[in-house]
Formats: C-alpha cells, structure tokens, sequence
C-alpha cells in the first residue's frame, strides 16, 4: 500500500552547521521526524514534520507503565550518493515483535518502510559521506495517552528520528561477566526492544564500568552460566575453528547484524552454531588455548572485537587479534555502502527524491 504522507518542511536546514568530521555522538538530530498517531484502532495523520519537543500529559501511560519500544538501523551512501537502507523490513517486522510482547499495536510494515524511505530521502544531505559514518535511524513506539490504571493504552505514537554519527573506531573491549544482576529470564521481556530492557541495564553497566570494563557480558537468570549476550550487541566466540553464537532462547534479542554475521560467516566456509554456551567453556577454551576470537554484533558498532572477560575471581583473556570479525565487518561496511556486491540482496535503495 502507498500511504499519503504530508510533508512540512523547515524554512532552512541546519545541515549547514554541522562539522562532519566531527559530529557530537547523539545529540545532533536532522530538520525532520516522521511521525504518525494511534487511535479508535488505526494509525492515522502520516506525516513529516520539522522535529520539535512533542507536548506530553504528565499521566501519558508510557511514562508510568513503560509500554515504549524501539528499533536502530542506519542509512548509508552508495557510490553515486544513492541513500541505502540495511534490511529496513527486518526492523519492521522486530517492531512489531517488541509490540505484541509489550501489548502494543502493530505498525504496518509498509507504513514503516515507507515513512523510513521518505525521511531519509528527504534528510539525505544528513548523511555523513566519511567511510564508516552514517545515519542513524531511531524508530520508536510509545502510549501517549492519559490515564492513571494499568491496561494496555489506546493512543500511541510512532516516529522516527535520524541523527548523523561519526565513524565508530573499534576498540577492543573488555566486559565484565555478570552473576549478580540479570538481563532477561525466560517468559521475560528479552526479545523485546523495550525502554524498560535499557534501564534496567543502566546501574550494572555503571558498576562493571567502575571495575574498568566497558560492558556487561549478561549471564541467564537461573543458574548465571550461559551467556546470552552484551549490552546493545549479540556475541560470536570462535573455539578450535568454529564458530559458536548462543541460541534464540526467548531471552537473547534477534539482532539483525547477527543473522547477517551468521549468513556471511557461513558463505565464508566457517561452521557457525547457535546452541547454549557457558562462561565455563569459555574460560576451559581459553585455558587449553582454542579460544581464537570473540566479538559483538549490532548496528550501532558493527563489530566489536573482545579482548577480555572479567568474572568474579578470574580473568579470562580472549585474544588481542581479530582477523575474522575484522574481515566480517570491512565486508559488512563494503556491502552497505555499495563497494561489494549485495549478494546477500540486504540493500534497500532510497531514491533522493527531494534533491
Ligand atoms: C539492538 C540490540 C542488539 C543488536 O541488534 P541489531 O539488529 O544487530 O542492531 C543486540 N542486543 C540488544 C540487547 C539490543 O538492544
């Protein structure tokens, strides 16, 4: 379906102010938001619009009751200067997985490709043309009507923000194996991209980093053994050749750069397994000297390559190279930015149609 979006633009972009090669790490946003309403049971009034503060009533259910999700991709340039989207439908349909755990609306996917396709070619000046840089796309959920009761909300808003980021130098980080706090238990909101999920996080990403590390390494709720996965990104261990990821248990978030590392690993000839991995494996591997590499996935880095564990009394380390996730992620940032062929068909064009 093709939806009418209405389209307010600003009297003068403020692209002109911004330094590209220095570009301040997520507080500088483009002219415009797309943004769109929930109510009587359908999204109504698509629009682009100059982004501004949004008027919020102090009881807006998102604010009491969390009910807040939301996705992260990026647009980047290909070699004519053509704005490309990364598997926008696979953000699209993750969305609408956040929404049903949280009891939120579906956004119709072609609602949000589309509404992502008209606000990157319309800001497609924002896009940093540095290599490694690109435009941050923020994608979100949340019930925005008054009410003091605990029921799933009637009103909700979607819109998409977009803000330029910088080139993100890889350095190798060390995280902190947690036993005390968990991320996500079965039954849980794992697998959901909720604003909850994040706060939740923030006072032991605190106390790892006061330790010196740069992440928490999050354990299961149970027996805090098996890994599932870092802050914002999934993560990959290569052992004696192979590669191992943990298995979508309900209680690991669906990355995107995940499935794609799986998917170019594997055309890369390694064996790739997703099962349960334990902390006790790792430091085993790292004893006997067949833990070869370690990294995470996710859009904001790409690929994070690790080179320490710290758990309680132990420290395990990974490796200080590594030549794989650096060859997974310059293919990766080749493919997005039309350099290498799209083999794997992951690039959606979006034509700059506002020029
Ligand atoms: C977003 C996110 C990821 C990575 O997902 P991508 O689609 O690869 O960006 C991994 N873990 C958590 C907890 C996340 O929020």
């Amino acid at each position: 379906m093709n939806y009418n979006i209405s389209i307010t633009k600003v009297e003068k972009s403020q692209v002109d102010d911004l330094d590209f090669n220095n570009i301040p790490l997520g507080t500088t946003f483009t002219d415009h938001m797309f943004i769109c309403d929930y109510e009587n049971g359908e999204w109504t009034n698509p629009r682009i619009e100059p982004l501004k503060p949004i008027p919020t009533h102090p009881a807006a259910m998102a604010l009491h009751y969390g009910q807040a999700i939301f996705e992260g991709m990026k647009a980047y340039k290909d070699a004519d200067g053509e704005p490309m989207l990364f598997r926008p439908a696979q953000n699209a349909s993750r969305l609408n997985k956040s929404a049903d755990r949280m009891g939120m609306p579906h956004v119709p996917e072609d609602l949000f490709v589309q509404g992502l396709k008209e606000l990157v070619s319309l800001e497609h000046n924002w896009i940093p043309p540095q290599q490694g840089s690109a435009l941050y796309l923020r994608p979100f959920m949340y019930a925005d009507e008054p009410f003091i009761g605990m029921r799933a909300a009637t009103h909700y808003k979607f819109i998409i923000m977009a803000s330029p980021a910088g080139p993100f130098f890889s350095k190798r980080i060390k995280l902190w194996a947690e036993k005390q706090y968990i991320r996500a238990a079965h039954g849980g909101t794992g697998e959901a991209k909720a604003a909850g999920n994040y706060a939740a996080a923030i006072r032991p990403t605190e106390l790892a980093k006061a330790k010196g590390y740069d992440q928490v390494l999050w354990l299961d709720a149970v027996e805090h053994k098996y890994i599932q996965e870092v802050g914002t990104m999934n993560i990959f261990f290569k052992i004696n050749g192979e590669f191992i990821t943990p298995e979508l248990d309900g209680s690991v978030l669906h990355g995107i750069t995940r499935a794609s590392v799986i998917d170019m690993l594997r055309a890369m000839n390694y064996s790739v397994t997703e099962r349960k991995i334990t902390i006790d494996e790792i430091i085993e591997a790292s004893k006997n000297g067949t833990l070869e590499e370690a990294f995470g996935t996710g859009t904001a880095v790409g690929i994070a390559y690790i080179q320490e564990i710290g758990l309680k009394g132990e420290t395990i380390h990974v490796s200080d190279e590594s030549p794989v996730g650096l060859e997974v992620n310059d293919t990766l940032n080749a493919i997005k930015t039309g350099q290498l062929e799209d083999r794997f068909g992951w690039m959606v064009k979006t034509r700059k149609q506002f020029a």
